[in-house]
């Protein structure tokens, strides 16, 4: 039992480990942590009063000046309610 048991920690250690190396690792290799900072106006036109989420990078500190999924589907559903 005892060999089960060190095969588990030696696991576990081994997964903290990789863990470890995504968090710090590069980000074009690993992606972007996003972190929510805020949001911005939308600007998607003249009466827009949208605001998007904007999120800066944890590890990074990059800013995808609200360039993401959540930020467009806003972007388009105002441009619905505008329209209709
Ligand atoms: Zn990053
Ligand atoms: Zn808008």
């Amino acid at each position: 039992m005892a060999d089960l048991s060190e095969r588990l920690e030696a696991a576990r250690a081994e997964v903290a480990r990789l863990e470890r190396e995504i968090a710090q690792g590069p980000c074009r290799e690993y992606g972007h942590q996003w972190q929510s900072h805020g949001g911005s106006n939308a600007g998607c036109s003249k009466d827009c009063c949208c605001s998007v989420p904007v999120n800066v990078c944890a590890k990074c500190g990059d800013c995808d000046y609200g360039d993401n999924q959540e930020a467009d589907e806003i972007r388009r559903n105002c441009k619905d309610l505008m329209d209709g």
